[in-house]
């Protein structure tokens, strides 16, 4: 159970890149597919909640049946995700009414999950179909960050054993890949 402050705080940032309200269990696919749009971003973590409107308005779930959408919930996240995704679902309570929260985060050895044969992602608050050739750009730059080297500049051709330059993001500190050419370093193999 997320503690009362955290998931009131939560609701009152309103939705976000790791963050979305769906008014609904009947929007049960939707909510799923933005949890798998937000684990598949750079963030690589995400929060749906169940019974909040897009405005943060508290409205709580339907009564009666939580159970029954409980166990559909957890039977469509097994079913439909590729590779299977983890997620923790809790009931909360907020101004008397119930809602479901949905948490998940990706494996960083995993590039992407997909949900229903599709994979998407999200930016901003919005979630996008990944084509192919943002599948595969998306592997070849998350297999990278796993990569032992040798690496080349895709640009200037300079190689390096170990690369050694990190830059701080609002994520930490995160590997960088770029040559002072202006090029990236991938694996030279
Ligand atoms: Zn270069």
């Amino acid at each position: 159970m997320p503690q009362q402050s955290s998931l009131k705080e939560l609701v009152e940032k309103g939705e976000s890149q790791t963050v979305e309200f769906k008014k609904s269990l009947s929007l049960q696919r939707k909510g799923l597919k933005a949890l798998c749009a937000m684990v598949n971003s750079d963030m690589a973590r995400g929060t749906v909640i169940f019974g909040i409107e897009a405005d943060r308005t508290v409205c709580g779930i339907e009564q009666g049946n939580l159970d029954t959408a409980q166990r559909s919930l957890s039977q469509t996240i097994r079913n439909k995700f590729d590779p299977q995704l983890v997620v923790q679902m809790e009931v909360g309570e907020l101004n008397g009414k119930q809602v479901l929260v949905l948490s998940a985060e990706r494996d960083r050895s995993i590039p992407y999950h997909e949900y229903d044969g599709r994979a998407w992602i999200r930016e901003g608050t919005e979630n996008c179909i990944l084509g192919l050739t943002e599948k595969q750009h998306l592997t070849r730059r998350r297999d990278r960050d796993s990569h032992p080297g040798p690496w080349r500049c895709d640009r200037c051709g300079t190689w390096f054993g170990v690369l050694h330059s990190f830059e701080i993001s609002s994520e930490g500190m995160k590997k960088t890949y770029k040559c002072g050419c202006g090029g990236e370093f991938w694996p030279a193999t």
